[in-house]
């Protein structure tokens, strides 16, 4: 033993614990002060069952000191064992059943038996492929079994929800549709890989939607990326919110909505020369709202779930919006409902999810320009 270096031993028990899904356990009792082999063995198990980390085990190997003692009493008061971090016959036979095959450690994020369907489903679609595109939505939480069992194997409302939570976690297009690029971030997930983070970036290009169905041209605009916003957490859009940013200076706004510590944004300001600048990436939440709720719903937050749009202006009442203003609404604000298929009913303004605590946008604002522009095309 002696004439073994420690470094190829390290690596022949890490070889050990990788190849061998049933490490070998000591017969002896060991407990604090014990070294050799043995105590590598017992460490090796603890590693396996996640009661001890590789690292720790490299500070030590085949020494059991404070920091194996600590993982066996975790792993006995894990077990309902007498956590005396002694390892004797009752110990060695609970890791023993917790190391053989038939019931393996629990492997996280590696869920047996779930697999997605083959690609090439959407709503309407029914039959087997539907019921497995369910069971893996239900497997990673983007629907109840629930919700399942109300329609098994038909692709209605509520799966084509949950495949749009999920595409929106992955950060994929949000239609809705099991389609190749849906199917491949499924398999990943089920294989129990994490979605691409979501850590907020201050990206060089906005998203820029395609161009909807119906033909309505996306208007110009300027990007000016704010440092305000934060993830959607899975909300999808269905509601765009309007203010007046309670100034008649355009270049103060963007100013305000776009420096970081400010803590406020919007996705578009309209500046008074008609000018729409794009601050913060639809697919975003931006910090517009604040307190507030639509129709009544706190959750998802309205932040979470609209596009915000400011506009400059004092919020007087009588200081007229202005007619440039009201033409880049009246091409931003359908572009945008047909865009995210958003209803009417949730093109509201400040004051209507916040009422009593805001008044925005104010009272001679014209909302029918609006409303008339939008309807001619969603
Ligand atoms: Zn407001």
């Amino acid at each position: 033993m002696s004439t073994i270096s420690s470094t190829s031993r390290n690596n022949a028990a890490l070889a050990t614990a990788a190849a061998s899904s049933t490490p070998s356990l000591p017969t002896a009792t060991l407990s604090k002060g014990a070294k050799g082999p043995a105590v590598k063995q017992l460490q090796s198990a603890l590693v396996k069952l996640g009661h001890m980390t590789q690292a720790q085990m490299n500070t030590g190997p085949g020494i059991f000191g404070p920091q194996t003692e600590a993982s066996l009493k975790k792993y006995q008061a894990a077990n309902k064992l007498t956590a005396d971090g002694v390892f004797g016959p009752k110990t060695r036979a609970e890791m023993l059943k917790d190391l053989t095959p038939a019931k393996p450690a629990p492997t996280p994020g590696k869920p047996s038996g779930v697999t997605a369907p083959p690609a090439g489903l959407e709503r309407g679609s029914t039959g087997a492929a539907v019921k497995q595109l369910q069971t893996a939505l239900v497997k990673l939480g983007h629907m109840t079994q629930a919700q399942m069992n109300t329609g098994p194997g038909i692709y209605g409302p509520a799966t084509e929800a949950a495949v749009k939570k999920f595409q929106s976690q992955w950060k994929l297009g949000v239609d809705g549709e099991y389609g190749p690029k849906t199917k491949a971030a499924m398999d990943k997930a089920l294989a129990g890989q994490k979605p691409p983070t979501s850590t907020p970036t201050t990206p060089t290009t906005p998203t820029t939607p395609g161009t909807p169905t119906g033909g309505v041209k996306k208007p110009d605009m300027k990007w000016v990326p704010s440092a305000n916003f934060s993830s959607r957490g899975g909300a999808d859009i269905d509601a765009i919110v309007l203010h007046h940013t309670a100034s008649n200076n355009e270049a103060g706004d963007l100013a305000t909505l776009t420096k970081k510590g400010t803590d406020v944004s919007a996705h578009y300001l309209i500046g008074q020369d008609g000018t729409i600048y794009h601050l913060v990436d639809d697919k975003m939440a931006a910090w517009h709202a604040g307190v507030s709720s639509l129709h009544g719903d706190k959750s998802p937050s309205v932040n979470a779930r609209s596009l915000g749009i400011e506009i400059t202006n004092d919020g007087s009442g009588k200081t007229p919006f202005t007619e440039a203003q009201y033409k880049a609404l009246e091409k931003l604000v359908p572009y945008l409902a047909k865009t995210y298929d958003i209803p009417m009913k949730n093109i509201v303004g400040h004051k209507d999810v916040a009422p009593g605590r805001k008044v925005d946008p104010a009272s001679n604002f014209n909302w029918d320009r609006i409303r008339r522009a939008t309807d001619a095309v969603i």
